[in-house]
């Protein structure tokens, strides 16, 4: 099928990567199926995919995508030509800037683009004069990022999906991958468990991944320190500590012992709501094994003290000596299909490509080098500091692929925030939830439709490939943001001429010393993974082997303390904690709207326990409130003791039930991540 202009909308299988994940799976289009199928890629080797890859072209192919640019006329987005787009666009941006200075615009960048659009994007940024770019990576995993990187030095997984496999014990931290990494669970977990792996899988929720542990945590969320200073007591009581790599390769034991010895293990453990004998337990199987490998998700990381869970995680890999081998280390499971990439790139408020610091006076001149333009010194904004100062300090933002009107804690006050900007633009596929309060609102291109890389959870560049055009009068989002920015920049030297994805990668590979010598051809349709020196054809694979990433040799033990939650409980609340479900991603602006994933789980429910139902006079399937101070969303109640008494679980993937309207805003003090998973609610039968 082609549109009036002979462009094809039907698609031509081609080798690319699903759009959902941090997984990365090699994902194609199977003409008998008219579904996504898997092709034999670095990651799924066997062509396997999970349901959300299956259906990855319903929402490419969906009615309501965007076909040509909206302005607002009276209050209402009307079409227009792209020259009237991109002018409005140039004219509010630099009356912005003229009045206000170049730190009033703000840009959220897209874990969901690719490398190349995202590298541009906050080269975009900086060329106009403000640091102020960041990703939802921001909402995820900034705390681990923030964490790791202080600590080893990178701010990724520690190992590779092929090594982890040789572990004894897998600890996996406020993550379920068996739900939101499918075939990570499936093709590389699972096969370890079954073969004798030990998981100990911590979370207050039982769900897939429990199902397949040998032993569950259900922590409280919020009180992963308790729980992980006392397992290190216990480590440290019982002689666990690998005290010949704590010599060579540690800072700080010491001082950590001197930390734990008040922490009483039978306090802590029901602080965190977990059996002591359980906690011990746990404590021993990670401490004893060879090999033990951690994952950390979201459960740990969305917290006001997200980089301090990550800290004390990273104590106990640190002291039973499960760094720089094959089957250990940290491993945090990223959760969107480029949100490595798009940190690596530079979509970040505080670093430029490669996480060179902005305050980096040769690191800024090596990029003005490239691009004849030298980046401010000044940090910008996060993303959500930026939304807190909508309307004050930030009077324009450019929004790309992204929808913080359903993602952004507190959407209530996002809501407003949006409102409060003098001009907004939003380039997207639909009018989304964040687009409906757009100036403009420009049609861009779906992952089926562009070619370029992204970068996967275990640190592969791999390259996604066009398999149709966009519909319409939409454009490839590389093309877009070339286009704005040769409005936006005028006489700059810094180029946006680039001719396709190649020619940024290109350029990226000078930038970025983490992409330093790789290349488009050279990556071909495998991978390749950073830190790629010279000498290693495909990247370096476990980290920190004889030394950390930092350049050092030893990296430093970090004692945390319990912090309290931001919101306090009281007499009749229960704990709001959020989460992902296999059939939905994020902000489900893609998964809504394909009918196979809708018809696998239509509507949002939130899930309570039987003891906290029968207090509240609630039955499975009655329709209750769930309200706080924040905002208020009607739901169905699922009645079910895989739920922790006193604490209910909802996904956050509908703009109906908005269940970040319940979430709070206050911000980890070092990363700025949102206290998303400890919300107090009152849950209570709908009149
Ligand atoms: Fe896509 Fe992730 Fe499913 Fe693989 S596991 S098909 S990357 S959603």
């Amino acid at each position: 099928m082609s549109d009036s202009e002979g462009r094809s909308q039907t698609p031509t299988p081609a080798k690319s990567v699903c759009p959902f994940c941090g997984v990365g799976c090699g994902l194609t289009y199977s003409e008998a199926s008219g579904k996504g199928t898997g092709w034999q890629a670095p990651v799924n080797t066997k062509g396997e995919i999970c349901p959300k890859g299956a259906a990855a072209f319903e929402p490419v192919t969906d009615d309501d995508r965007l076909e040509q640019p909206l302005v607002r006329e009276n209050g209402h987005l009307v079409t227009a030509p792209w020259d009237e787009a991109l002018g409005r666009i140039a004219t509010a941006f630099a009356d912005i800037v003229e009045e206000h200075g170049p730190d009033a615009l703000t840009f959220f960048a897209s874990s969901n683009c690719t490398n190349e659009e995202n590298y541009l994007f906050q080269k975009l940024a900086r060329v106009l004069g403000t640091n102020s770019v960041d990703n939802c990576a921001r909402l995820c995993h900034s705390s681990t990022v923030a964490a790791m990187s202080e600590r080893l030095g990178a701010g990724a997984m520690t190992n590779t999906l092929d090594d982890l496999g040789e572990a004894d014990v897998f600890l996996a931290c406020g993550a379920n991958p068996a739900e939101q990494h499918p075939v990570i669970f499936r093709s590389y977990l699972l096969p370890a468990i079954r073969d004798g792996t030990t998981l100990i899988h911590v979370d207050p929720r039982a769900n897939d991944t429990t199902d397949a542990a040998d032993l569950h945590l259900p922590v409280t969320p919020g009180y992963d320190i308790p729980l992980l200073n006392a397992m290190a007591k216990v480590i440290v009581d019982e002689g666990l500590v690998d005290e010949a790599f704590c010599d060579e390769r540690v800072e700080g034991l010491d001082t950590l012992r001197e930390h734990l010895a008040d922490v009483d293990v039978a306090a802590n453990a029901e602080l965190a709501g977990v059996d002591p004998d359980a906690l011990r337990e746990a404590a021993r199987l990670y401490g004893e094994a060879d090999r033990a490998a951690a994952f950390t998700g979201m459960g740990m990381s969305q917290h006001h003290c997200g980089t301090d869970n990550v800290h004390a995680l990273l104590n106990l890999a640190l002291v039973t000596g499960n760094v720089g081998r094959r089957g250990t280390g940290v491993n945090p499971l990223r959760g969107q299909n480029n949100v490595q990439g798009a940190g690596d790139v530079g979509a970040l408020p505080s670093v430029l490509p490669g996480y060179a610091d902005v305050t980096d006076g040769a690191a800024r001149a090596a990029v003005a080098e490239e691009w004849g333009v030298e980046p401010p010194a000044e940090p910008g904004l996060t993303e959500v500091e930026a939304t807190h100062a909508a309307g004050d300090a930030v009077r324009g933002a450019y929004v790309f692929g992204e929808n913080p009107a359903i993602t952004e804690p507190n959407s209530g006050r996002v809501a407003d925030a949006l409102d409060a900007l003098d001009f907004l633009v939003v380039q997207d596929l639909y009018v989304t939830e964040t687009a409906e309060h757009a100036d403009v609102v420009l049609p861009g291109s779906a992952w089926a439709e562009k070619g370029g890389t992204v970068t996967n959870t275990d640190r592969q560049v791999m390259r996604m490939r066009p398999m149709a055009d966009p519909p319409g009068d939409a454009r490839r989002d590389l093309d877009i943001i070339q286009s704005v920015a040769r409005r936006l920049v005028g006489e700059t030297p810094a180029r946006f001429d680039h001719d396709g994805p190649e020619a940024v990668f290109d350029e990226l590979t000078r930038v970025n010393d983490l992409y330093a010598g790789m290349s488009y051809d050279g990556i071909g349709e495998g991978s390749q993974r950073w830190p790629f020196p010279a000498d290693a054809d495909e990247g370096v694979g476990v980290l920190h082997e004889d030394s950390f990433a930092t350049g050092e040799r030893t990296a430093p033990l970090a004692p945390v303390d319990h912090v309290p939650p931001a919101d306090d409980l009281g007499d009749d609340e229960l704990v709001l904690t959020t989460g992902r479900v296999l059939q939905h991603f994020n902000s489900g602006a893609l998964t809504r709207r394909s009918g196979t994933l809708m018809k696998m789980r239509g509507e949002d429910v939130v899930e309570i326990h039987p003891e906290d139902a029968a207090e509240r006079d609630i039955a499975d399937g009655d329709t209750v409130e769930v309200a706080n101070g924040r905002g208020s969303v009607t739901v169905e109640a699922t009645v079910t003791p895989r739920t922790t008494r006193g604490t209910v679980f909802m996904t956050f993937h509908y703009a109906d039930p908005l269940v970040n309207s319940l979430t709070g805003d206050t911000l980890d003090p070092v990363a700025k991540i949102p206290e998303y998973k400890h919300s107090a609610v009152r849950v209570v039968p709908a009149t």
